[in-house]
């Protein structure tokens, strides 16, 4: 097969046979298809589309280009996967959860990069907890604990890591058939059992528009299944920051409020909580551990409201060289206080993202350090009525700093003289097919 005429044909539309796109695969990986040709396939991939046979050659291609989790037991193995939000501490108390509920949960997850934080950051931010562990070290893990969030090693999807790399630089991240073979290919690697996805909408996600965001996680479905591996999706908002913190040690802290019930009515603390609890009620009835999502949002309730998975966090945590699972310090708070009186319309999620970065609590360059002290707490969502004055952010950053970014962080919030209906959390499920047309859905509150 010649290099060159395959991506002619992929530039022209046509379909690459799974033989093709293995070749491809395998010489990119082998060194015999060059990064300048694997980026025009990228290219001609973004400009064209695959289709779900196509998408799932290259998933199965990048899967097989690396190594599988061997495992050691029958405990169903499920994860979770979130496409990327402001705010998004989910992972955190939904591994341990999970854990705690019976079944393993073996989490590779990503660095942030740009606006939204990534697990891995927030949990380094733990003085000791380490994130690179080998395929058998991390298996141990599992034994341990019930759950592990480490970093992907170089034995895990080589072909993933060496394509994301190209795509960040080529403007090709933000093709569906890429991001699917790129998700699923680490998700196969970690032989699974069940596998939900947490889709996001809106102006901080990778998905703007529901169609969008509908489409990606069909496709994950679709390719997911029919690579083995049962998966469904949940859609949800982001529009505006999940829950109230946005930064490293202040994500932990928010997530240990959930998991030892701190702040209960307060909606956005209240809405991390329910968002997990609907991720885990998918993954455990997807392994039959529970035989209805009710009966798994009860289970759920009872192990976040009797300790349970708060013990096991901190199990977690001390298997990863972390002393405990606590709250951590943060950098000097600064109150930002209502311009005028309102109801909240809309939030520049974008606009506290990059402030964040701008004070350290992000990464520009993959090189950059994090001060995982900085951060954001937002005290008001999207239908509030607030008066002038009122609290409405907490900028968590060093004095000097802070005074520049205060204007910006105000005007990123917009207000509305008249009500504003306030947002859904979670927008819409999707189930595979043939799991739709068994399902009872009458079990959802
Ligand atoms: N997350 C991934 O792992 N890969 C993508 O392509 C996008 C998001």
């Amino acid at each position: 097969m010649l290099t060159a005429s395959l991506l002619t044909k992929k530039r022209d539309g046509g379909e690459l046979t799974d033989d093709e796109v293995r070749f491809l695969i395998n010489g990119f990986c082998d060194g015999t298809v060059a990064d300048y040709q694997m980026s025009s396939l990228a290219m001609a991939i973004c400009l064209r589309g695959m289709t779900t046979r196509e998408i799932t050659s290259l998933t199965h291609a990048m899967w097989r280009s690396g190594k599988s989790a061997t495992r050691r037991c029958d405990t169903p193995r499920v994860d979770k996967h979130s496409t990327g939000g402001l705010g998004d501490k989910v992972s955190l108390i939904l591994a341990p959860l999970l854990a705690a509920c019976g079944v393993h949960v073996p989490m590779i997850s990503g660095r942030g990069l740009g606006l939204t934080g990534g697990t891995l950051d927030k949990l380094e931010a733990i003085p000791g907890f380490r994130t690179g562990w080998d395929s058998d070290s991390a298996e141990m893990l599992l034994d341990q604990c019930g759950a592990y969030i480490i970093s992907a090693s170089p034995e895990i999807a080589p072909a993933d890591r060496k394509l994301y790399a190209l795509r960040d630089v080529t403007g090709t991240v933000e093709s569906i058939p890429l991001i699917t073979a790129s998700i699923l290919s680490k998700k196969l690697s970690a032989s699974l059992d069940a596998l939900v996805m947490d889709v996001k909408i809106g102006s901080a996600a990778f998905m703007k528009t529901q169609p969008d965001a509908e489409k990606l996680a069909q496709t994950l479905i679709d390719v997911g299944t029919g690579a083995g591996l049962p998966t469904r999706a949940i859609l949800s908002d982001m529009d505006q920051p999940l829950g109230r913190a946005m930064g490293n040690a202040i994500e932990i802290n928010e997530s240990l409020d959930v998991l030892e019930g701190k702040d209960r009515g307060n909606p956005k603390v209240e809405a991390v909580r329910e968002l997990t609890i609907e991720l885990c009620a998918e993954a455990l009835s997807a392994v039959g551990k529970a035989s209805s999502l009710d009966d798994a949002r009860t289970l759920l309730r009872k192990k976040l409201d009797d300790g349970t998975a708060r013990e096991y966090i901190d199990r977690m945590v001390r298997s990863q060289g972390g002393k405990t699972f606590e709250r951590l310090p943060l950098a000097k708070e600064h109150t930002i206080t209502a311009p005028e009186s309102g109801y909240l319309e809309s939030v520049d999620c974008i606009a506290l993202g990059e402030t964040i970065v701008a004070l350290g609590g992000g990464r520009r360059r993959v090189e950059d350090r994090i001060d995982p002290s900085v951060g954001l707490s937002i005290e008001v969502a999207i239908g509030d009525k607030i008066g002038r004055g009122d609290s409405i952010l907490k900028l968590y950053a060093p004095s000097r700093q802070a005074s520049d970014y205060i204007d910006r962080l105000r005007a990123a919030l917009r207000w509305s003289s008249t009500p504003v209906e306030p947002r859904s959390l979670i927008i819409q499920r999707i189930l595979s097919s043939a799991e739709a047309a068994s399902y009872d859905d009458s079990s959802r509150t």
